[in-house]
């Protein structure tokens, strides 16, 4: 939500993920990457005061590009922790009836964070029907744009990890996965 009508910079709420990513990735990715995407939308953006994820819903081009990265790597940062918390065993529960077990829901997320060609993102959705589902989302995409309630995201463009793992995705993604702090995901339901 614009604050006095320009984007802020969201606080980053720690200086380290354990050892899944390091201080100079956080560090690029928040302050460098991310600064970016709110600075060009404050530059870009001249529409009305309404929420960040209506802008993304909505817009665009530059508008939407930029919205996007801002809202996805506010969720992304936000629901990440260097003293992770556990997942609720409902929560666990609707994992297991949809995927047959939580680690089996793990391994296709991670497998389609994976495999994602190019930039972009992996997401866990609540459809309309309160049904989960994982999608694939290329660029600055978000499930909002698709009629789907996100609750969790890992970004796969190369600057969320290329510092550290190089072309090694699926091991960014598997050390990431121990960062997840899932009360801020279940919240989003
Ligand atoms: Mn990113």
């Amino acid at each position: 939500m614009p604050i006095d009508g320009k984007f802020q910079l969201m606080t980053l709420p720690y200086q380290q993920l354990g050892e899944a990513v390091s201080q100079q990735t956080l560090s690029f990715h928040h302050g460098k990457h991310l600064k970016a995407y709110v600075d060009n939308l404050n530059k870009l953006y001249n529409g009305p005061a309404v929420s960040l994820q209506e802008i993304v819903r909505t817009a665009d081009g530059g508008v939407f590009n930029n919205a996007g990265q801002v809202l996805n790597h506010t969720m992304y940062f936000e629901q990440l922790s260097n003293t992770p918390r556990s997942m609720s065993d409902a929560f666990a529960a609707k994992l297991a009836a949809q995927y047959g077990s939580v680690e089996a829901f793990r391994d296709e997320f991670l497998q389609k964070g994976a495999s994602l060609f190019g930039s972009g993102w992996v997401w866990l959705s609540l459809d309309a029907d309160g049904k989960l589902v994982i999608t694939q989302n290329a660029g600055a995409d978000n499930p909002v744009r698709h009629d789907l309630c996100p609750l969790l995201t890992i970004d796969v463009w190369e600057h969320a990890y290329y510092l550290d793992y190089q072309n090694r995705r699926a091991d960014y993604l598997a050390a990431i996965w121990q960062c997840i702090d899932w009360p801020v995901v279940e919240a989003r339901m």
